[in-house]
């Protein structure tokens, strides 16, 4: 699936530097702690943005930690008409011991190639992914909440910024990293939601770009989460594009279903589904705890069926943002049926719990997925 290193290492893109353009105006001490107390999600930004230069003519070029600020964007960059776009969300740990680190960096620099190649666009380096986000996160670590379920929220991203009209892969991209302080995802922590079995809207198709993380898949999954939100729900979950009965995911996140014996289950990577790297990381953990897991197709009318008899006991969300959310309804045309009697479950806060500790250095990190900056 990924290119061979060696063409990342050997290219002269691969060493690159970066120049630094200290922000002139940063926000006072004080006014950064009064935005840090309740950050919420996506809302406050820290002082400093990455960003990268790719041109079929020059490769990677013009790599800088800069001021962050508006871009200048001609009205005709492609972006703006085809959409051709991709983007990832990783974060940024307070460790218990003062020091920071990311989660499995490594794996996002991969998976936005992957997104890369299914969107017609150049694969960034994974070498050059990791010191834009590295040199982002020292620049800006002080905007890292100590709050409870803070953490600094990484967004990078790549668009087309052509100025073409004409319909092909566009031939100039500008990558960025964004950085956003957070606090926790859901209000209330982990209070369990409710979800709306999308009838009507799917989310993927196979062939389609169900696996790559493009701004794409999301405008097409907001009409969905509307009607969710009408129904009185948090969040929508979708069905399989061709029978319309087999659960593959949220919007934003990925989905396990914990049964009365003890086993593990999670729709299987069949190109429809994001590959998720929580998910990865909860399958990972749960196997080394001797849990069984199985990867395989789970229907809607079972998962009903199996609320009600008791074999199912839990079910859960899982996703960076939001780690790993219980959800307690879902919801119908032809009514609800609760998991666990609304509430989350034991085994679900185990496993949130499990992998918070890895990620915060608090547990033994025997995967090597902690990326100290330090
Ligand atoms: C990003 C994303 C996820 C979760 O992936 P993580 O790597 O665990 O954050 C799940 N589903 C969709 C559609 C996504 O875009």
């Amino acid at each position: 699936m990924h290119p061979p290193l060696s063409q990342a290492s050997s290219s002269p893109d691969a060493s690159m530097t970066f120049s630094f353009e200290p922000c002139g105006d940063p926000v006072a001490a004080n006014e950064r702690a009064q935005r840090l107390i309740d950050p919420g999600f996506g809302r406050v930004f820290t002082d400093h943005m990455a960003m990268i230069r790719f041109s079929d003519a020059k490769g990677w070029h013009d790599a800088r930690i800069t001021t962050r600020a508006p871009i200048m964007m001609d009205p005709a960059s492609s972006v703006l008409h085809y959409a051709q776009e991709i983007f990832e969300g990783m974060k940024a740990y307070r460790l218990a011991d003062g020091g920071t680190a990311l989660f499995r960096p490594e794996a996002n620099a991969r998976r936005f190639q992957d997104s890369a190649r299914r969107m017609a666009m150049p694969e960034l380096p994974e070498s050059l992914f990791l010191e834009s986000v590295e040199r982002l996160v020292r620049t800006d670590q002080d905007w890292i909440p100590d709050s409870d379920g803070g953490a600094l929220y990484l967004r990078p991203f790549m668009f087309a910024s052509e100025v073409f009209l004409g319909v092909k892969p566009s031939a100039e991209y500008l990558y960025m990293v964004l950085a956003s302080s957070v606090g926790a995802y859901f209000k209330g922590g982990a209070s369990a939601v409710s979800i709306w079995v999308s009838q009507h809207y799917t989310r993927a198709a196979q062939g389609g770009t169900g696996a790559a993380k493009c701004g794409g898949n999301y405008a097409a999954s907001l009409l969905a989460q509307k009607e969710a939100i009408s129904q009185g729900c948090d969040q929508v979950v979708f069905l399989d594009a061709v029978e319309r009965r087999w659960v593959e995911e949220l919007g934003g996140m990925n989905v396990f279903f914990v049964f009365e014996d003890g086993s593990l289950s999670t729709p299987a990577l069949t190109g429809t589904i994001l590959p998720g790297i929580t998910r990865d990381s909860i399958l990972t953990l749960a196997r080394a705890q001797g849990i069984t897991v199985r990867e395989e197709p789970y229907a809607i009318d079972q998962w009903r069926a199996d609320a009600a008899s008791g074999k199912l006991v839990e079910a859960f969300a899982c996703g960076t943002a939001a780690v790993v959310t219980p959800i307690g309804t879902v919801a119908l045309p032809e009514g609800r049926f609760t998991i666990g009697g609304g509430e989350p479950g034991a085994m679900t806060l185990r496993i949130r719990d499990s992998l918070v500790a890895i990620q915060r250095g608090l547990a033994p990190d025997a995967n090597g997925w902690v990326h100290r900056l330090d």
